[in-house]
């Protein structure tokens, strides 16, 4: 067997992109799948983002540019965070990627050592702990129930810090559960931060304006957070830009920095191009980004009550994001026709190969009585889909 190094026996491939696939195969066999694994909006990127990339193209920026991207992009996401979330940074302190996933890596890389925790609520976005892992750090998961709609307690954080955590990782809105903190939640959580000033949070905010409820709140404006909190976002979610590879962080100078030298030895700058259109999306309003969330909320209300209507299935209603995350264990230990489902994974497939729905298992991000739903399809598909869940479903006996 070739050898190859030890590091990649420590991760696994994302369950997601791994879904994906397989989604994309039967596909291609001709199978009429009803794709809800999907983690990106169904919108096209809005037309004036895409006219100012066209304009790039002409204009000549196709040469490298600086590693943290160009001045006025890093001028534009200051003028975004101070502007949507009121917090006041320089454009030193932004650090412009390949997408919100590298920034996270960059974060992840410039500051875990070998041994130090990291406190992760569980469940959680895939790509977490494969990084912490990457970087021989030491995951501590803290499970967070249905009952309080997957979110950590500010005394389930305390009892998982130790002197060796490092570092607190979470999304808001949340992949996979669409849970939102609110500013109560993060005021709470950043009490106890305050109490323990050695651990850097990093907050995942690319779901940002993809929230039916409250303005968003960032836990880098409690207290002094600000001073030790990594903020992540991106262009992805909020503008339907998935294919451009855009993120950025926002993080104390000196991190940034750091998170600047890593990048310059492993992808240097993201694309020129991209990089033109997103100081036209930031600098922008959000008008497109608002009729998305206005549809979202549609489909949102549809798919909650299709799915409380199917019998074993445990629901909430999510605040934010594009995704529904059930509780299928009343499920374990049935059957239909031979096929028995033990798991989540059981589960997957089996919608897979009999309904013809794509979704995720929640073993994937650390739920093994959950599977996760996408809405981000249309009207149609998920009227579709909620029907072929729910004849399935109730065949297993
Ligand atoms: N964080 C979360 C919570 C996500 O769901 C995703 C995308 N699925 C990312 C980060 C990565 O986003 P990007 O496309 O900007 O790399």
């Amino acid at each position: 067997m070739m050898q190859l190094a030890e590091r990649l026996s420590r991760i696994s491939e994302p369950q997601t992109i791994k879904m994906a696939k397989l989604s994309r195969e039967l596909k291609a066999q001709g199978i009429d799948i009803v794709d809800l694994s999907i983690g990106e909006p169904d919108f096209d990127t809005p037309v004036h983002i895409r006219d100012a990339a066209k304009k790039a193209i002409d204009d000549g920026y196709t040469h490298y540019t600086p590693v943290a991207g160009y001045a006025d992009l890093k001028q534009a996401v200051t003028y975004k965070l101070k502007r949507d979330n009121g917090l006041d940074y320089t454009p030193d302190q932004i650090v412009v990627s390949t997408g919100a996933k590298q920034s996270l890596a960059n974060a992840v890389l410039a500051i875990i050592n070998p041994g130090d925790e990291v406190i992760i609520p569980t469940p959680y976005w895939v790509t977490y702990s494969e990084q912490v892992k990457l970087c021989q750090g030491v995951v501590v998961f803290v499970p967070c129930g249905i009952e309080n709609n997957y979110k950590i307690t500010p005394a389930q954080l305390e009892a998982a810090i130790t002197p060796k955590t490092r570092m607190f990782m979470f999304s808001s809105p949340c992949n996979p559960t669409g849970s939102v903190y609110s500013s109560a939640e993060l005021e709470a959580l950043a009490a106890v931060f305050a109490k323990h000033p050695q651990i850097f949070i990093l907050s995942d905010e690319i779901y940002e304006y993809i929230n039916y409820v409250a303005p968003h709140a960032s836990i880098a404006s409690f207290g002094d957070l600000k001073n030790r909190t990594i903020i992540i976002n991106g262009l992805s979610k909020g503008f339907a830009m998935t294919g451009w590879r855009l993120g950025y962080l926002a993080a104390p100078l000196e991190v940034a920095k750091a998170c600047d030298k890593i990048q310059s030895q492993f992808t240097s700058a993201t694309c020129s191009i991209s990089q033109r259109a997103a100081v036209t999306a930031l600098n922008g309003d959000l008008t497109t980004a608002h009729a998305m969330v206005t549809e979202f909320k549609r489909r949102r209300a549809f798919i909650y009550e299709a799915l409380k209507n199917i019998r074993g299935l445990k629901v909430n209603n999510p605040d934010g994001a594009f995704y529904m995350f059930p509780d299928i264990s009343a499920f374990f230990g049935k059957s239909y026709e031979g096929t028995v489902v033990n798991n989540a994974d059981d589960l997957c497939m089996y919608l897979l190969h009999q309904a013809n729905v794509s979704t995720v298992t929640g073993a994937a991000f650390g739920q093994p009585n959950c599977i996760r739903l996408s809405y981000a399809t249309s009207m149609e598909k998920l009227e579709e889909g909620a029907r072929r869940l729910k004849t399935w479903l109730e065949k297993l006996q």
